[in-house]
Formats: C-alpha cells, structure tokens, sequence
C-alpha cells in the first residue's frame, strides 16, 4: 500500500488584511487544522481519497471564515450563489454545480452528480433541486450569509469594486480580494481526487460563475498524473485553464508536478495578470503548493505531519 498525501487551500490573497478581533489569525490557523484532520483521519484508516477531500472540504464550508458554504461572498443583490466541483482520478468521473442557493454543502452537492447522475454540470434551480431531491441538507439563503459578508458587500459597492477575498494593499487592480476552499489527496490505493467549493466574488453579477465548478479549470484528477484544486481570480484561471493544464503539462511534456505547478503559477496566469494559486499532488505523492500573491491559506498531511499556513 501506497503512503497517502491531503493537501487544503482556504483560499490565497493577502491573508493577513482579513484577520481582526472577530477573526484572528488563531482561528484561521485552527479551522484549517481542523480540516486537515478531518481528511488525514480518513486516510490513515485506508478511506479513499473521495472521503478525505470531501471531509476537509466540509469543515471549511461549515465555518464562517472561509469563502464557501456559510459564509460565503454575496452577489450585488446580496444574496449567496456558491459554485463546486468534485473529480475522481481513478476513472476521470466528475460532478459540479453553479449558482446554487440553498445547499448547506456544496462540495457534497458536487459530489452527489459525480457518482449519481448522467451530467457533469449542474446549476442554479436544476442544481439545487437535483440535490435536494436526493437527500442533501437545504437551507435558506439567508442562513447562509454571514454579518462579514453584508459589510464587505456594502464597502464593495460604495468602492464601484468587484471583489475576491482577502485584500491585497499592494494589489491596484479592481479585483482586491481571492477566497474559496479545496482540497486534493492521494489514497493508500493510490487513487487520486480533487474538490474545491466557493462563494465566489463578492458583489459579482447574479449568474456569474467562475473557474471553481469548471472542470479542467478549478479543478482535475487524473491517476496518470495528479490531483489539482485552484484558488484565484477565476477568470484568469478559467483562461489558463489551469488545473488540466498542469496536467497536459506532465502528460505530453514529460514535466515533474513541481516544474508543471510553478510554470502555470509563476509564468503563465502573470501573463494575463491572474493572481492566485494552487494545491496539487502527483500520483507518486509528490506535493506542490505554489501561488503568486502574498499569501495562501494551506495545509499538508502525510502519514508523519500534518501543518498548516497562511504566509
Ligand atoms: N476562484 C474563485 C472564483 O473566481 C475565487 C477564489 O478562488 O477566491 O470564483
């Protein structure tokens, strides 16, 4: 049997602009441990890669602080619109939902129309309904949004700004802030698998949606090659095509995870000014974390560690 890999990702930025008494550096550190447990627990009991990237996921959604389920950024209207999407490496199986309102997990969502329905895509009524009919917790928008969210939306406006999560001071473009959650791992079986599950931009357009539900894009899995969940402004990543490009790279290219990560991450998303980042690992279980803006919410487990950071 294979040693597993987990990697998580609360979203890169500027971490450090976000925290405040209400939201202290501490808590952040502890949710993501949290998380990274949640998914090593399952590995180390021989659980699948599945298991551990939705369980990690989970935890974020379910804490305030992160980018995705409650707590998630708001739309110009003020209203949640969360977008997932989930890939098995072992069989290239996929599911993803846009735009949905009501799923206290969307990560499980995607999930459900990767092992259940014919589709690979989902969103907005179609999506929450498809869920909700098949057993998934619902709740209502309003129970999604955190005071956070209303502030940030309000500041957003009055500054004509369309914004991702954690502001960069350093950062002049329009877009400020990046967030979202993922999480990608490497099973004893050997299987591979990627998740990732945001709210999006704050005071983005109603409908928009961006790289997180896009497979191929946000994320990709693959047991030839390797695993990747994306965080960033989406629509350079979708552009990039970024988490499938990492791939091709390894693929057709011959490239290591690493040289593979670091080209998209640090040539080619400047490019075309897209800031952000990744967590990624290769089927021998090699690991890869890159993102070009100050910081990026992360974690590591392995059969001997488990670590978090946020610089
Ligand atoms: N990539 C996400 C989006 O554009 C946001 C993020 O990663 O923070 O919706």
């Amino acid at each position: 049997m294979n040693d597993f890999v987990l990697c998580i990702h609360g979203g890169a930025g500027q971490p450090a602009s976000i925290f405040n008494d209400d939201r202290p550096r501490s808590k952040y550190l502890e949710v993501l441990k949290q998380s990274i447990e949640a998914g090593k627990k399952i590995l180390e009991k021989n659980g699948s890669a599945i298991e551990a990237v939705e369980a990690s996921i989970n935890v974020l959604e379910n804490c305030p602080l992160f980018n995705s389920g409650f707590g998630s950024a708001l739309t110009h209207e003020g209203i949640v619109e969360m977008d997932a999407s989930f890939m098995n490496g072992q069989d290239l199986s996929c599911g993803a939902i846009a735009s949905v309102k009501y799923l206290k997990n969307p990560i499980s969502g995607a999930r459900l129309v990767m092992e259940k329905s014919p589709h690979v895509l989902l969103v907005g009524d179609g999506a929450d309904q498809y869920c909700q009919e098949n057993g998934m917790i619902t709740v209502t928008n309003e129970e999604l949004i955190d005071d956070f969210r209303k502030v940030q939306l309000e500041e957003a406006i009055k500054n004509n700004r369309l914004q991702l999560d954690h502001h960069d001071e350093h950062d002049n473009s329009s877009e400020k802030k990046y967030g979202t959650v993922g999480a990608v791992a490497l099973d004893k079986h050997g299987n591979l698998a990627a998740g990732t599950s945001t709210g999006g931009m704050t005071n983005k357009h109603k409908g928009r949606v961006g790289d997180s539900p896009l497979i191929g894009a946000g994320t990709y899995a693959n047991n030839k090659t390797c695993a990747i969940s994306s965080t960033g402004h989406g629509e350079a990543f979708m552009r990039m095509v970024t988490a499938y490009d990492v791939s091709a790279q390894m693929e057709y290219a011959g490239k290591s995870l690493k040289e593979a990560t670091d080209f998209m991450v640090h040539q080619k998303l400047p490019e075309i000014e897209g800031k952000g980042g990744l967590i990624s690992i290769d089927k021998d279980g090699n690991f890869a974390m890159p993102f070009n803006t100050p910081g990026m919410f992360r974690g590591i487990a392995t059969k001997t560690s488990a670590e978090v950071f946020i610089e």
